[in-house]
């Protein structure tokens, strides 16, 4: 067993009362999965002297629209960033709605709000965490316009549903694929199920350039506008204007962004890229060895996996049945805490935030699925560069704690 020593930082050491010995293995909440491979492929970038958007960001796109089976992909500088031209390029506006889970980061509703449009908060589904589109069509009026699914955790949403709500409605679907790369639905990859889908490439997430994003449609008409639209409103390959066989001139068609990826990024997201589906088998890997960890252990309800979709593993969402409990998820962190392990809660329901909630207005009676499960769920470390002793560490202190509070 390859047990990795730790050094007892001296504010551990000085916790008396909990059982901290030389052989406690840490486990952080999440390490990037990068090597050599991908900083000699910075280091590469960096010896060509063209730094920004070039070369290897085109080449990324043209591995990134094959691996996930779409016509174009257009990296940008965020999933954000992703989010926001998708929104733009089907021309959201003042006055539109946009459908949205509560269980999600900031980012996927704040975007909405950046054109003008209302974000309107939709519950979840108890069992997957994900959008309920029941839910959704309760929250449809006249002025929506687009509906943003978040593949929570990795796992897709019910997307035909959501496709045929979508359709009797007249409305858009922007996915939200943060954390969802690589992930499939119905045997077809996540990245050509919708008219948009936006994946992010931030530090923590399955495939990482550090920050970074990607958007994937079959539209030529949206590609071209986020392409044109990620480099300041100027026309098609602006960044070659610089380059040898580029040219000084160019026109302004919008008042676009900077929303553009560079060539640094790009590069270390080919090497990632090609290991992308071996990251994710070793996860599955880890997701197994925690269920069958925890499945028998009765105060324990461990994630939902629809059979009908291949799962990304971004996160490993454990809920706790609380009324079997003497403690609560806070107090359930802090003792994975003291025993060095970083658990994390995806998400505080956003109608839970002061913006949210005083400014929007949103009401948590409005919201009792996210609400109530919110107070139950946490987030285990999960991520390929496990080890083995971490993951032993993981399932006995999460058994532990969970069997000595038990009612
Ligand atoms: C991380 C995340 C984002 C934002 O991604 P960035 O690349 O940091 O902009 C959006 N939506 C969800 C669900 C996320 O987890």
């Amino acid at each position: 067993m390859e047990r990795t020593r730790t050094k007892i930082s001296p504010a551990a050491r000085g916790k008396a009362h909990v059982k901290v010995n030389a052989d406690v293995v840490a486990v952080p909440f999440h390490q990037a999965d990068l090597g050599e491979e991908e900083a000699e492929a910075a280091a590469d970038v960096v010896r060509t002297g063209w730094l920004t958007m070039g070369p290897r960001t085109v080449e990324f796109e043209q591995r990134f629209a094959a691996f996930v089976g779409a016509r174009h992909a257009v990296a940008v500088s965020s999933c954000t960033a992703a989010l926001h031209l998708a929104l733009e390029a089907i021309g959201i506006k003042a006055g539109d709605e946009v459908l949205v889970p509560t269980n999600t980061f900031t980012a996927t509703a704040e975007v909405v709000t950046y054109l003008g449009a209302r974000p309107v908060l939709v519950d979840i589904d108890r069992q997957t965490l994900s959008i309920n589109p029941a839910d959704a069509a309760r929250r449809i009026t006249p002025r929506t316009k687009a509906i943003l699914p978040v593949h929570f955790a990795g796992q897709a949403c019910n997307m035909d549903e959501i496709h045929s709500l979508a359709a009797g409605h007249d409305i858009r679907v922007i996915e939200d694929a943060a954390h969802a790369l690589p992930a499939a639905y119905r045997g077809r990859p996540v990245g050509a199920l919708s008219e948009t889908t936006c994946f992010s490439f931030y530090a923590t997430k399955t495939l990482t350039t550090g920050e970074g994003g990607m958007l994937t449609t079959d539209s030529d008409e949206i590609a071209g506008r986020a392409r044109i639209m990620r480099l300041h409103g100027i026309g098609r390959d602006a960044w070659k204007r610089y380059a040898a066989e580029g040219s000084w001139y160019y026109q302004v068609w919008a008042p676009g962004f900077k929303y553009n990826m560079t060539d640094i990024q790009a590069a270390i997201g080919l090497v990632q890229l090609a290991k992308c589906t071996d990251m994710r088998s070793r996860r599955a890997a880890i997701v197994a060895r925690y269920d069958a960890g925890f499945a028998r252990i009765p105060t324990l309800e461990i994630p939902v996996q629809r059979a009908d979709r291949e799962s990304a593993h971004h996160l490993y969402v454990l809920r706790l049945e609380c009324g079997q409990l003497t403690i609560g998820r806070d107090q359930f962190i802090t003792a994975l805490k003291q025993r060095e392990i970083s658990a994390s809660v995806h998400f505080i329901p956003l109608h839970l935030h002061p913006y949210y909630r005083d400014v929007c207005g949103f009401k948590s009676c409005d919201y009792p699925v996210a609400t109530g499960e919110f107070e139950r769920y946490l987030s285990l470390p999960l991520f390929s560069g496990m080890t083995e002793g971490q993951i032993e560490h993981v399932i006995a202190s999460v058994s532990e704690i969970a069997t000595d509070h038990q009612r």
